[in-house]
């Protein structure tokens, strides 16, 4: 039976350009065939539990006031507390926290650790602000969303541009807010302040196994396989650091000043040791410039897009010779990207999968603070790695079973267990 606002757009969405959420929910439409009865609940997938929009009003170190906007979206939290990070970026927008909290909740439930899925975001480039100026943001932006968060409500994480640092700032934020200290409240925390072993390299430790796993299924040897980084940071740079240890040649990287080419592979160590975000890869001498079209034409047996959404598009997509593509970002492929790559045989490992090692080493985070009782680093990255294979084989099985591609495999899968949850518990009041 068709309700009266049954396919309405929410009023907050500018219908012309639905940005990241638009992708996101192209991604719905395509899993709504597989959910049998559940489908009678599908909408809720296509609308967030809840939305918060702030202000965060800064005094800066030049004595004047900034204000930048934040969000922190609930998208689902039918099988637990939200859960995800909180980004700091100059091109945050409600659209796209919308859409990665959406993801998240699709990541939790694929990997099956128990919780919904959640998104933060604030729109500045910290870049251009000191350490004492973010600071600042962060403690008013924890202020100001602290109704919400709580270790059993919602539980940030870093994303892109915050870090163990940032974290801190936000549990200290939170418990002189609550006056009482609950380390659970984040993760990706300092060692120091109930931070879990392993947390920082889990989500490149997470890409590096399931892509052992797909290169196996698709008779890649490592020893000698050609890769392409885009992405510096904790999932790029920790990613092709590992394949490399395992033998691959990392070709090409690329971060925010552009691209470079090494045909006999890049030191991804010695690079990684002197990296400097803001003088960027470019002004390194690990490989020679490459402009933007080169890197993604470039023939590879794995690339993996590890920075931003909305990466591999049309315009792209068929330029793209690699036989596997493992997502270390969220939503880096369009739908239509998707398509493309499908039909040229090419493997994609979505992101839900992919990158879901840095919030499985957060649920394992969150175990470790509630019990105050701390795992061995190798405890930690074995049962990652095992959480990660497990993933990434039942999703391949789902999608030989429906002859579909990963993506929506792992939709299958996941928006199963959040809609079965969600009838479960029924709607009330
Ligand atoms: N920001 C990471 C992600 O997109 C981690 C989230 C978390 O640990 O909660 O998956």
């Amino acid at each position: 039976m068709n309700q009266p606002n049954q396919h309405e757009l929410p009023s907050y969405l500018n219908p012309d350009d639905l940005g990241p959420w638009g992708i996101y929910l192209e991604q719905v439409e395509r899993v709504a065939p597989y959910l049998g009865k559940l489908g009678k609940w599908v909408e809720t997938l296509k609308r967030p539990k809840r939305i918060l929009t702030v202000d965060v009003p800064v005094e800066l170190d030049n004595g004047t006031i900034a204000h930048f906007e934040g969000y922190r979206v609930q998208h689902n939290m039918a099988r637990g507390p939200g859960k995800g990070g909180v980004r700091y970026h100059q091109s945050v927008t409600l659209s796209e926290v919308m859409a990665l909290s959406a993801w998240m909740s699709v990541k939790c439930a694929a990997v099956n650790v128990p919780f919904g899925g959640a998104k933060g975001g604030i729109r500045i480039n910290p870049r251009n602000y000191s350490q004492n100026e973010l600071e600042r943001v962060t403690r008013r932006y924890i202020t100001e969303i602290s109704m919400i968060i709580g270790p059993d409500k919602d539980i940030p994480a870093p994303d892109v541009n915050t870090n163990a640092q940032v974290m801190a700032w936000m549990l200290d934020t939170y418990a002189m807010t609550t006056g009482h200290l609950a380390t659970g409240v984040v993760t990706g925390k300092p060692i120091s302040l109930g931070g879990s072993l392993g947390r920082v390299e889990a989500t490149g430790r997470g890409v590096f196994t399931v892509g052992v796993e797909a290169a196996r299924d698709a008779g890649i040897d490592l020893e000698g396989a050609r890769v392409v980084v885009q992405g510096c940071g904790n999932v790029g740079g920790i990613a092709a650091k590992l394949f490399q240890e395992a033998g691959a040649k990392v070709i090409a990287m690329q971060d925010h000043t552009g691209s470079i080419y090494n045909e006999n592979g890049i030191d991804v160590a010695t690079l990684l040791s002197s990296y400097n975000q803001k003088e960027g890869i470019t002004s390194t001498n690990a490989g020679d410039a490459l402009s933007n079209e080169e890197f993604w034409a470039l023939e590879c047996d794995i690339l993996i897009p590890a920075a931003l959404e909305n990466q591999i598009t049309q315009k792209n997509a068929d330029s793209i010779r690699a036989k596997i593509i493992i997502e270390g970002a969220n939503g880096p492929t369009t739908p239509e990207a998707d398509d493309i790559l499908s039909s040229k045989g090419i493997t994609v490992i979505p992101d839900v999968i992919a990158n879901a090692g840095g919030v499985t080493v957060s649920y394992f985070e969150w175990v470790q603070n509630f019990s105050s009782y701390f795992w061995e680093e190798d405890l930690i990255n074995e049962r990652l790695g095992r959480m990660m294979r497990e993933a990434y084989q039942s999703t391949a099985a789902v999608a030989k079973q429906h002859n579909v591609t990963l993506r929506t495999a792992a939709f299958i899968s996941a928006c199963t267990r959040i809609l079965e949850a969600r009838e479960l518990r029924g709607l009330y009041p």
